[in-house]
Order: C-alpha cells, then structure tokens, then sequence
C-alpha cells in the first residue's frame, strides 16, 4: 500500500552530507564501470535514478524552506551547505555520466533508457571541462555582482527612495505628469550606473569567449548551444525566424502601440507613455488571495477533469505560497519534488495582474510536471526551455474564457494579455540578435555595443525608438543594461517568443476546437522531455516555428480577436 502524502508543513527537513552523497556517486560509478554483463548496468544505472531522485528530493525541499524564510537560520545553514557542496556532487555525477557514456553495454542500455539520453549526456559533456573551472568561478563571481548591483539600485522619487521593481507602480501612473516624473527619477538615476554595468558584461563576455576557446569552440555561440541544450536547431535556423518576426510581427506591434496611444489621446509619445493600455489604468484583479485561489480552482474543475483534481490536490497539500511576506526571497518560481511527484508554486502577490499569471503560467508548468510524474528516467521529465515554457504560456490562454473571475472588466485582460504577448515577440528578437552579435564579436567596445543595441531597437521596435527623445538612457542604446537574462542566461530568451509562438497556436486551436486543443495539450505535457523541441511539435501536429510562413500564418487570427475587442 502507497502511503498518502502528508501537507507541506509536516515534510521532513533532512540536510543530506554531501561527502556520503559523493562517496555513494563514485561508488555506483565505480559499479557501473565494473559491469560484467547489461543487467547488472541497468541495475546500477536504476539505482543511481533513485539516488539522484532522493537527493534532488532534499535540496529542493532546503532550497523551498529558506526561499520562503531567509532569515531562518537553520535554512541558512542548510542553503550553505548545498550550495558550497553542488559543484562537487556535479563534478562526481559528471564522471557517472561519463561511465554510462563509455559502458559496452550501449545497444542494451538504450533499448532500456531510449536512445535520446545518448544525446542529453553527449551534450552534458561536450558543455563543461575540468579546463574551464577558474573561469566558470569567475563567470559566477560576475553575475553574482550584477544582481547586487541591479539589487541595490536606490531611485529617489518624490521623498522616497525605492528599488527599480518599486518604480514601475508609478512610471505606469495614470496621471501622466507623474509617470514622466518618475521616469526621469529612474533613467538619470541608471545613466550614473551605466559604466559600472557595462563593465561587468565586457568582463563576462571575455570570460566566456576564454571558455568557449579552451574548449575549442571557435565562439561562445558555439558552446551556448550545446549548453540549451538545442539538440535540433541552429543559429541560422534563429535568424531566418527573427526575420520573420521583422517582417510580420514588427508592423502588428506598431499598430497595437499608436492605437493605445490613440485611445489615450496622447498626441506627443514619450517613452514613460508605452505601458499604459487604458487611461483609467491597466486592469487589476479582485478579491483577496484566499479568492484568487477559489477563482482558480472554479477554472481549473470546469476546464478538465485532470485540472480538477491536481489543483486540489496542490491546495490540499499546502504546496503553495503565494502571497509576500517579511523575509520571503522575491520573484516567482514552480519547482518538483521527485520523491513526492509534487510540485511547489512560489510567488509574491502584489494585487497586479501579475497574481493571475501566477496562477495560470507556474500553475501550467506545474501540471505539466504531474502530467510526467511516472516518467522513470528524470532527464526525460521535462524539456528543454523552449519547450517547457509552452505548457505554462498555453495554459494562460487555457484559462482566459474564465477571466471574469478575477476581473470585473474581463475583456480589458484578455486584450491586455494579448496585445503584450505579440509585442513581446520583437522585442525578443532583440535581445538574441544582440547578444549573438556581442559574442561573435568579442573584442568590440562598449560604445560598439550600445550602438548595436540601437541599431535592432531600430529594425525590430522603430515604434518605440521614435519615443525616446528627450530620454538620453534609451536613446544612448542602453535599455539592455537592465535585462538581466543577457548578463546571467545567455541565449536564454529567444526560447519565450519560441514558446510564445506556440502558445498561440493553443490559443487559435481551442478557440476553433477546444476538445482538440485540449487533448493535444495533454499529450505535449505528458511526453515531458522525451523529445527535442522539433519533435515535440511535430508529434502534436503543430506548426514549426523555423519554418517559413507560420510566424504570419500564427498571428494573423490574433489580430482579428485583437479587433473584436472593440479597444
Ligand atoms: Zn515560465
């Protein structure tokens, strides 16, 4: 008989010892390498599952407990110990995978294990070397300094000091003099920290180009594929796709701007006027937590039976945390405890729409990973980024039909949400088209940069170039400064306008055939990571987004239901 699982509250807190956890590695390598015949090394490599499941189990569970208390200090010491001890259990999974890799028993392990893991591990390997370990340091050492510096950010505004996050309230302000205000609180306030970034990313983009170098990729682009994991796309492949973004989404993201500036009667844009959709301010949600968590659970009960009881069974299971609290870390996350087949949704609720995108976007990531829960082999769990985003941007437009629980004016959201989400696409292309060019020229100067970055803004977003006069920060090419994807993930955000791009499909898709739309959903998430991102797609029977035409063929439903809004 299973045990039922008991609530969050009462898991045990165990901190595992990272020498015993290392000890049990190399031991179970060291058995796996003296495999006399393919069972006794399914065996081994079965065991190594369970062992990786239960330690992964542990660390979440420590990573979880100090996100939501980080002034506890048994949390503290816990959240030390993994984080001094991780490069080392790293460095002995890696010589496991590399004894996997190397076993002779290769046509029965695959038989057993598929053949797609062969691959994941290849690219394991081929991402990381012993050579590069001072410079992996150093890379940390730097991204670690440009969050403290992003983080300690002090705009002075009307009497107050407030951190960047903090400013965004105002320079969205329905009073317009207000949001100009602020506006020139915050960028005159970067102007004075822009040398200091530009510092660190010159350094990170050397130390990553020594990376890739040593390891004998020609460039950093080289490497940053194989370390997404893109097992079936190219560089090329991208930039024939942000072309197409160029061509088809550019023209539609400029005509949603100047008609909400046209709604707003703002005759003169500027660029503290581009997040306002309407003049009465954009929609907020109603109700309490406790009644945004009620509205989700109506949405998810109508909308299927598997939402129905997984929902539940998360409220039940007390495996959320939603609202901010003294001592809680920022942000939002979905996390899983692989031992337990749960999931945990993290969040900050502040009363913007941002609360329902938590309970519709972690919630979709959060399904996705029960939908996989009996996948025994964890890298086939989930997928790559590309791809895991899809379930939690589908399950978004999943939900909408049911917005007028959260919002009295429920139509003012799903345009809101719509109209962002396309205008997201070009922007996106920016930042991978910059960054592919900063890595494939490294040595050029940070004036070069800014006036790179400039030049895209000009090709993928004219319309919101022609806002900056009177802004020196934007017009000086420095909006990247503050994306924080460029600095910490790398080539990590080309994947959300891939996502996003078949999010909308789900989208076209169940608002012609919602049983269809439905179904197909399910087998996406259910596949989990058994596949590369093209495969997923085509086994789904939905339309790849490298190829030519399904960027227009895509988006031009949406904006016939853009329209029908009547904004
Ligand atoms: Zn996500």
């Amino acid at each position: 008989m299973k045990k039922e699982l008991p609530v969050f509250e009462s898991w045990p807190f165990k901190v595992p010892s990272i020498n015993v956890a290392i000890k049990k590695i190399d031991n179970l390598t060291k058995q796996l390498k003296e495999a006399s015949n393919a069972k006794e090394a399914i065996r081994v490599v079965k065991m190594h599952i369970k062992f990786s499941d239960a330690l992964q189990n542990d660390i979440t569970n420590i990573s979880v407990h100090y996100s939501i208390d980080t002034r506890n200090e048994r949390y503290k010491k816990a959240t030390e110990v993994i984080d001094n001890g991780f490069p080392r259990i790293q460095a002995a999974e890696l010589e496991f995978t590399k004894a996997f890799l190397d076993s002779p028993f290769k046509a029965e392990l695959e038989n057993r294990f598929g053949s797609f893991i062969y691959k994941i591990f290849e690219y394991q390997m081929k991402s990381f070397s012993n050579e590069v370990v001072e410079e992996a340091i150093e890379e940390n050492k730097l991204m670690t300094q440009y969050s403290a510096l992003i983080a300690s950010c002090k705009v002075n505004f009307r009497g107050s000091t407030y951190n960047l996050p903090q400013m965004g309230k105002f320079m969205e302000d329905v009073d317009r003099a207000t949001r100009k205000e602020a506006s020139e609180a915050y960028y005159s306030y970067l102007e004075t920290r822009v040398d200091e970034i530009e510092e660190i990313y010159d350094k990170l983009v050397k130390v990553r180009t020594r990376m890739a170098k040593k390891m004998g990729y020609s460039n950093y682009v080289e490497l940053a594929y194989i370390k997404m994991n893109r097992f079936d796309y190219t560089k090329e492949d991208v930039a024939a796709y942000r072309d197409e973004i160029q061509k088809y989404v550019t023209p539609i993201a400029s005509r949603i701007m100047k008609k909400n500036f046209r709604r707003n009667k703002i005759y003169r844009p500027k660029v503290f006027d581009m997040g306002l959709y309407f003049k009465e301010g954009n929609p907020i949600p109603k109700g309490t937590t406790l009644d945004k968590i009620e509205a989700a659970r109506k949405i998810y009960d109508t909308l299927s039976e598997e939402t129905s009881f997984f929902f539940s069974y998360m409220a039940d299971h007390h495996v959320m945390d939603l609202e901010a609290k003294e001592g809680k870390n920022s942000g939002g996350y979905m996390t899983y405890f692989p031992v337990y087949k749960i999931p945990f949704i993290f969040s900050n609720f502040n009363g913007t729409s941002g609360d329902v995108d938590v309970l519709t976007h972690e919630f979709g990531h959060s399904f996705q990973a029960y939908m996989a829960r009996n996948i025994k082999v964890p890298e086939y769990r989930s997928p790559t980024m590309e791809s895991c985003e899809i379930h939690s941007m589908s399950m978004e437009f999943f939900a909408e039909p049911y917005m007028d629980l959260f919002f009295d004016e429920p139509d003012k959201y799903r345009y809101v949400h719509l109209a962002d989400s396309i205008s997201f696409l070009p922007y996106g292309a920016t930042v991978d088209e910059f960054q592919e060019w900063v890595y494939l020229n490294p040595t050029a100067s940070k004036q070069d940069r800014d006036a790179k970055w400039h030049e895209l803004e000009l090709k993928y977003t004219p319309y919101k170039v022609a806002t900056y006069k009177g802004c020196p920060y934007m017009m000086g090419g420095h909006r990247w400064l503050t994306q924080a994807h460029i600095f910490e993930c790398p080539f990590y955000y080309i994947d959300y306008t891939l996502a996003q791009v078949m999010a909308f499909q789900f989208f076209n898709l169940d608002r012609k055939n919602h049983e269809k739309a439905w179904f197909t959903y399910l087998k996406l998430c259910a596949m989990g990571g058994k596949y590369p991102f093209r495969t997923l797609i085509k086994k789904c029977h939905l339309k790849d987004p490298f190829k030519q035409g399904c960027i227009k063929k895509t988006i031009t439903p949406l904006v016939k239901v853009l329209k029908s809004y009547n904004f």
